[in-house]
């Protein structure tokens, strides 16, 4: 009997573990011809060595990153060394980054406790974002509301910050953390809704636009599976909502929209990490926002913020066709991501998400587009590679500020030119 308990106590344990990935690496690869990148998309179906693509094989121009795990290090490298196929290592260990990580943020906690006030030069749980929202609107009244906008899979509240000082203005949307494990996406939303509440009236140029638009920012996109980064798998991109049939949960978030939904760059395989769903808009997250925009029907700007690899896109992701604003798309775009460079020098490539990554259909800009919001641009922010979805924390306040300047240049060129 005591025996009982001690196998069902280990099995609760380890039901509630976080996923370790000791000895896990993630290497590059850089293919050098098109049947190279066929060898690679080749081992993305293959599932015995549980590859984690986090920049897929597309072409030639792009390098692929992915995730191997300890136990399929050998079979990986005989793999490319028999193929020819050059590659580096990028992350070693990537538990010890995680270690360095998670170790980072609870230094960090106990600052915050100390000095009872939020650090934007460090990650955050979901439930010390939404108090701090609460804050930010105590703070800024008359300026910041905060508006649930529905509630998430697993019934967590999703909430929308309203920057507003006039009432049926025109509004531009900006959302962060739609895939989970982006996680400089969601601090960097945070970062930004504290420097539209304290420059407001300050900046003429915000202020200006604040005067006659409205902006809102939904920080965590995700809400479910962001808190299952911190909980349990700190790799997790997708939804956690059940899939009928499949052992496999979650379904990929910007792969649901009703814009070439199951199109190409999208999967049918509910264990992948671009599964599409059952249908479009399956996923309540999106259906979410989706009510919103639809029933407010006077944004003039959709931007969703990702990470990583640099990019500043406009659609489309589900054609390699271009949208009939693409001139007017790709020179804002251009012209932002002169600013974001103009900082720290970081740098960006602009262009269409097909053409700049690869068709990927379902995508929420997309949807944005044809739904005839005209300025609808996507961002991967920092980095190229380097710590990938682990960026340090030290990056999260260069990165907000950079990204600050594009998003105001977007927002700008949008106020400026009404349609
Ligand atoms: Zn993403």
């Amino acid at each position: 009997m005591r025996g009982l308990w001690l196998l069902l106590l280990l099995l609760l344990a380890a039901s509630s573990a976080q996923r370790l990935f000791v000895g896990d690496q993630v290497i590059r690869i850089n293919a050098e011809s098109e049947e190279q990148i066929q060898l690679l998309q080749a081992l993305e179906t293959q599932e015995e060595w549980e590859l984690e693509f986090w920049r897929r094989p597309v072409s030639t121009g792009l390098p692929v990153d992915v995730r191997v795990p300890r136990g399929s290090l050998e079979p990986v490298r005989s793999y490319l060394l028999a193929h020819d196929l050059p590659f580096s290592v990028l992350i070693s260990n990537l538990q010890e980054l995680l270690n360095e990580e998670k170790a980072e943020m609870e230094r960090n906690q106990k600052l915050e406790l100390s000095t009872r006030s939020i650090n934007f030069a460090a990650y955050h749980t979901l439930d010390t974002i939404y108090s701090w929202m609460d804050s930010l609107v105590a703070q800024h009244p008359g300026l910041v509301t905060k508006e649930e906008v529905g509630r998430s899979y697993e019934g967590r509240p999703m909430y929308v910050l309203k920057f507003s000082t006039g009432s049926d203005r025109p509004a531009i949307w900006i959302d962060t953390g739609i895939h989970a494990r982006e996680w400089v996406s969601q601090a960097t939303g945070v970062w930004t809704a504290n420097k539209i509440a304290t420059d407001y009236g300050s900046d003429a140029s915000l202020t200006s636009l604040l005067n006659s638009m409205d902006l809102y920012l939904l920080i965590v996109a995700n809400p479910d599976g962001y808190v299952y980064t911190h909980t349990r798998d700190r790799m997790w991109r997708k939804t956690r909502s059940v899939n009928p049939g499949s052992a496999c949960r979650g379904v990929d978030p910007n792969r649901n929209w009703d814009a070439g939904f199951g199109g190409p760059g999208a999967s049918t395989n509910p264990c992948s990490d671009s599964y599409h769903g059952p249908a479009a808009h399956s996923e309540v997250e999106v259906k979410n926002v989706v009510d919103l925009i639809t029933s407010h029907g006077n944004f003039k700007s959709f931007i969703s913020v990702h990470a990583y690899s640099q990019l500043l896109m406009y659609p489309y992701g589900y054609s390699c066709s271009h949208v009939p604003d693409q001139p007017e798309l790709d020179s804002v775009g251009r012209a932002a991501a002169q600013k974001l460079a103009s900082l720290y020098g970081t740098s960006y490539r602009v262009g269409n998400i097909c053409n700049i990554i690869y068709p990927a259909s379902g995508g929420s800009i997309d949807w944005s587009y044809d739904a005839g919001i005209k300025y609808s641009f996507a961002l991967e922010l920092r980095d190229t590679g380097r710590y990938g979805f682990l960026l340090p924390a030290s990056q999260i306040v260069p990165t907000a500020s950079e990204t600050w300047l594009a998003l105001k240049h977007i927002m700008e060129h949008v106020r400026d030119h009404p349609y």
